[in-house]
């Protein structure tokens, strides 16, 4: 949904709150990015107060926002009706669980805030701008320090009593990869325990692309990003799904993600995405590496939109 015409704010405000990095931008209300600027992430007060001071710069330049999206990494409380909304869930990010996402940026802002993972926002926007745009159900997932997958159906990201957490799923364990434990401080060989970069560093000592050639190494993460993608398929009929994240750079994973996912599937869902034409099922990121921060952008027009309708 657009802003009506004649109602447009001038600026949103768009935060990709990743573990590593927090991407800060203002863009104008056909989304054009404004101005951008990154931060380390490190402590939830050291990084939040050198976002809200970036914004206090900006806006001096830009006008006040009109509302702010934050696609954040998680878990989240995104239950509007939580006393602890807004928060991040107990996280493996040292310092972070109970933080406050929301509260701050809005007390120092002024504006409607809005909210959701990191993979819903990028899913979101992939979905109505980026490879997604045909599709029915589209989930985009993210192969990197960890693994997680949004999902977004008829145009809205999914939520249950939490928000999908699709990299930790279990599934059938490759026969030449028997002899490693997993990953995961929780689960062990959940799928983010098995594909993730940290776990092919753990099993191999090196990411996949610095692997010898011939090496099962590549063949045996696509087989668990295959059948991910084919359990999305069956779960919840995504016509697409997006792989974007460091380990998807290795050349020709993708298309053994492919070949996994259609073997997987075996002609059972009887659409050509699904069998002759899995390229279609089974795609990179159209945004490229901007799917976040486009995301956050469609979460603070979400936002406004909302709080006009609410005014
Ligand atoms: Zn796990």
């Amino acid at each position: 949904m657009k802003a009506p015409a004649g109602l447009q704010p001038r600026v949103y405000g768009a935060i990709e709150a990743g573990g590593t990095k927090f991407v800060c931008a203002v863009a104008d209300a056909d989304h054009r990015i404004i101005e951008q600027q990154r931060f380390p992430t490190t402590t939830p007060a050291a990084t939040l107060q050198s976002v809200t001071d970036w914004y206090a710069g900006v806006t001096t330049r830009t006008g006040p926002v009109a509302a702010l999206g934050i696609a954040s990494f998680g878990p989240l409380d995104l239950d509007l009706a939580s006393a602890t909304y807004g928060q991040l869930l107990p996280t493996p990010k040292a310092g972070w669980s109970g933080t406050d996402l929301v509260g701050p940026l809005q007390r120092a802002l002024g504006c409607p805030v809005g909210l959701d993972t990191d993979v819903n926002a990028a899913a979101l926007a992939e979905a109505r701008h980026g490879a997604g745009r045909q599709a029915r159900a589209v989930a985009y997932v993210t192969v990197g320090t960890g693994i997680g997958a949004g999902i977004v159906i008829g145009d809205a990201p999914v939520h249950g009593r939490l928000h999908p957490e699709v990299g930790h799923i279990s599934l059938r364990r490759d026969p030449r990869d028997l002899g490693f434990a997993g990953h995961c401080p929780f689960h062990g060989d959940c799928l983010e325990g098995l594909a993730s970069g940290p776990a092919i560093l753990a099993r191999w000592g090196c990411s996949l692309d610095q692997l010898p050639a011939g090496h099962d190494g590549p063949a045996i993460i696509a087989n668990y990003l295959g059948q991910l993608a084919a359990n999305l398929a069956l779960t919840c009929a995504v016509d697409r799904v997006v792989f974007g994240g460091g380990v998807m750079g290795t050349p020709g994973l993708l298309e053994l993600v492919r070949a996994t996912a259609r073997r997987q599937l075996n002609g059972y869902l009887q659409h050509a995405c699904y069998g002759d034409a899995i390229h279609e099922l089974v795609v990179e990121p159209g945004l490229g590496t901007l799917s976040g921060i486009r995301g956050a952008l469609l979460l603070a027009e979400q936002a406004w939109i909302e709080a006009q309708a609410s005014a």
